[in-house]
């Protein structure tokens, strides 16, 4: 799709790339609004989750499954606040949902980046949607440089 935006991904776009298969791309998040912050978008231009086929749900659930021991394992999280929402699409005129998840770590405990603690003080209730991002954009690299590092062990 030409005008879709998650279809033509810039250099610039997939600078926190931390995995992709056929069906899936991994990225760490912009904002990290809840450290680990992770954005799952589909490879293909599929406008719904209903759309989507039985070999990409399959793909789509080993990611999060890896994904999820990822950020247990290295940054301590405790569960996992996934949604598909796609809202944004639609404030166009011409709307162009392209299906991609948001995954958001919670912590019963504080998480630790850089010698620094960081709280999820909503944990046990819903995400905040307007959560400024809780670490600086040198944070932020030294995160993924850590969690892309790790990849392989987790994805195969
Ligand atoms: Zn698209």
């Amino acid at each position: 799709m030409l005008e879709c935006a998650l279809c033509n991904l810039t250099p610039q776009d997939k600078k926190w790339m931390l995995y992709e298969n056929n069906d899936w791309i991994v990225f760490l998040a912009d904002k990290q609004d809840y450290i680990g912050r992770c954005m799952v978008v589909c490879q293909e231009h599929c406008q719904s989750i209903s759309d989507l086929n039985i070999e990409q749900w399959i793909s789509l659930k080993v990611i999060m499954s890896s994904l999820e021991q990822m950020l247990k394992s290295e940054l301590g999280a405790t569960m996992f606040n996934w949604s598909c929402l796609m809202n944004d699409a639609y404030k166009a005129d011409c709307a162009c949902p392209h299906v991609h998840f948001h995954m958001r770590p919670r912590y019963a405990e504080p998480v630790i980046i850089k010698n620094r603690e960081y709280r999820d003080d909503e944990f046990a209730h819903h995400y905040d949607n307007k959560k400024p991002a809780q670490i600086t954009d040198e944070a932020a690299d030294f995160l993924f440089a850590q969690l892309k590092e790790k990849i392989s062990l987790y994805f195969s």
